[in-house]
């Protein structure tokens, strides 16, 4: 068979082609914004003409920090189709974080969007290899901004080059793009996508039996961009033709409803809190949302209950995901196979719950104390993946050695797997909380409140949260003769941390429980914290 590379130019050159007339619909900051693939292609030539006239090179890391609009949109293209690589930056991490993973990846050219400018005015002189900064506005004219030197967005496109050639000689294997991801503590990690992997993840979510995106479809990717690639769904709706609908940076339950009902969204994907928040909308207001045929959700498990209202009450089929920033992110789904569709509804709620099947393309082990666990739906084991579009390594990074072994990516998910190969998160071996989506370091917190005087000893754990899946807790024990409120410590910790960070709650304890090691107990910790807050 031919060898011929799997590149990014050939998604925006196909849809060119094939779509021109799709729409794109953005909500931006002046309104709903529409517009072609026709003409989103052309920005997006001008886009990268603009880019090597600033002097960005091949293999140059530019990086993005905006939400999901059309203009972020043309720069996932412009960005790799140049050579160049696509660095989305997660603005909800603190601003220590955002500057590290800026030098870390020696990011040539930020391309913000206008509201996010003052968290980069705020770590501008921290930014070493940084040359240009791009702002990306509705507006005429440029916000005030300390930043130097400064564009306008639209004053590349307007001078940018309306036929520049996307590279189509470049290696399949080269870096597109890259994604940090928080690690148990320290500074987040690197991941770098491939063209190679990017095409094939997008020919994954196109099948029939995972997420099936395709042409007819009207995709409403509400994970941010800056989230590994809102899931890739925004490359592969470009790939296939799909209609696309960005809601900009606010996207509160009535928006997003409301966005459905008058685009005819039919699919769209977020972590499990906007789907609650959805959920109440759509219970307290009538929308039309007959055009939807799948609410893709991911990033933290689907309660079952919130599965079943979507399904039963108001209609909405419902698809659970599981992945990583490591796996582009797509690796499980709760598919229904045909030999299930005996089963009552319970059952089937049952199965839509877990994590899923491994799509088509990856390889899958779950590995307990005595090897490979049974496919019994009770053994445990850890999670782990290998594929084509599964990261290797951390970008530059020591952490590697712990996470990818032997050729398999260790995801730090612990999982039963049952007889029909469906597979349940049971636990996690990372130390980390996972509030909407959004990532909290239990071992930082730990240090900080350990940093108190009054405090012997403090472990952090997740609780359960209706809305947030995942809050934390702090158990504090005191050093002996130390008396300190919960006010005070909880106000020690806030100039530390953003502010959805700090623990809900507070439990002084005698002492936490330990292994014979001495490592703190969190699963016990974790049930007794519970029974503490039952009380
Ligand atoms: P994303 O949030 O896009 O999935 P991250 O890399 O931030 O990517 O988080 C990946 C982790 O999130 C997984 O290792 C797992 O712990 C958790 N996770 C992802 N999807 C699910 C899911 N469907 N159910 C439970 N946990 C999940």
């Amino acid at each position: 068979m031919m060898n011929t590379p799997l590149l990014l130019t050939q998604m925006i050159e196909r849809v060119e082609k094939y779509y021109p007339n799709k729409q794109i619909i953005s909500r931006t900051e002046s309104g709903i914004h529409r517009f072609t693939y026709k003409e989103m292609v052309e920005r997006t030539r001008r886009l990268a003409s603009g880019l090597e006239k600033l002097g960005i090179k091949e293999g140059d890391r530019v990086g993005t920090l905006a939400w999901n609009h059309h203009r972020h949109l043309e720069a996932y293209f412009a960005i790799p189709c140049s050579g160049a690589v696509l660095h989305t930056i997660n603005i909800r991490l603190s601003p220590q974080h955002v500057n590290y993973i800026i030098n870390h990846a020696e990011d040539k050219v930020l391309i913000i969007d206008s509201d996010i400018v003052p968290l980069v005015e705020a770590i501008q002189h921290q930014l070493k290899t940084v040359k240009a900064f791009i702002i990306m506005t509705d507006k005429e004219e440029l916000p005030p901004t300390s930043l130097q030197p400064v564009y306008h967005y639209e004053d590349i496109i307007n001078e940018g080059n309306p036929s520049y050639r996307f590279r189509n000689d470049l290696d399949e294997n080269a870096p597109a793009g890259m994604c940090y991801t928080s690690a148990t503590t320290g500074n987040p990690k690197g991941v770098v996508y491939s063209h190679r992997g990017i095409v094939l993840h997008s020919m994954a979510l196109g099948l029939a039996d995972t997420t099936g995106v395709c042409e007819r479809d009207i995709a409403l990717p509400v994970v941010p961009m800056f989230h590994v690639n809102a899931w890739g769904l925004p490359f592969a709706a470009v790939w296939f033709g799909t209609t696309q609908v960005l809601p900009g940076p606010y996207f509160t339950p009535k928006i997003l409803a409301e966005l459905m009902q008058n685009e005819k969204v039919t699919i769209t994907a977020g972590v499990p809190t906007i789907w609650l928040g959805l959920l109440k909308e759509l219970d307290e207001h009538q929308y039309d949302l007959s055009n939807m045929r799948s609410i893709l959700c991911g990033g933290a498990a689907a309660p079952k209950g919130m599965i079943k209202a979507f399904e039963q009450k108001h209609g909405i089929p419902f698809i659970h995901a599981y992945g990583m920033t490591e796996t582009s992110p797509l690796a499980t789904v709760a598919s229904i196979k045909s030999e299930n569709d005996r089963c009552n509804k319970e059952d089937r709620l049952e199965i839509k719950s877990k994590q899923g099947m491994l799509v088509p393309g990856l390889e899958m082990r779950v590995v307990g104390k005595d090897g490979e666990v049974e496919w019994n739906g009770s053994e445990m084991g850890e999670l782990t993946i290998r594929g084509p579009w599964i990261a290797s390594e951390y970008y530059r990074d020591e952490r590697t050695k712990d996470a990818f072994r032997d050729g398999w990516l260790y995801t730090g998910d612990v999982v039963t797997i049952d007889e029909m190969g469906y597979i349940k998160i049971v636990d996690r071996t990372k130390d980390l909380i996972k509030s909407g989506g959004e990532w909290i370091s239990s071992v930082d917190l730990e240090n900080s409140l350990m940093a108190h005087e009054s405090v012997f000893e403090a472990a952090v754990v997740a609780v359960p949260h209706e809305e947030w899946q995942e809050r934390p807790i702090a158990c504090v024990v005191l050093k002996e003769d130390e008396a300190v409120t919960k006010k005070e410590l909880l106000e020690f910790l806030e100039p530390q941390f953003a502010k959805w960070w700090l623990p809900d709650d507070i439990l002084f304890m005698k002492e936490i429980p330990k292994t014979s090691v001495g490592k703190f107990l969190k699963r016990t910790l974790r049930e007794q914290v519970k029974g503490e807050l039952k009380k």
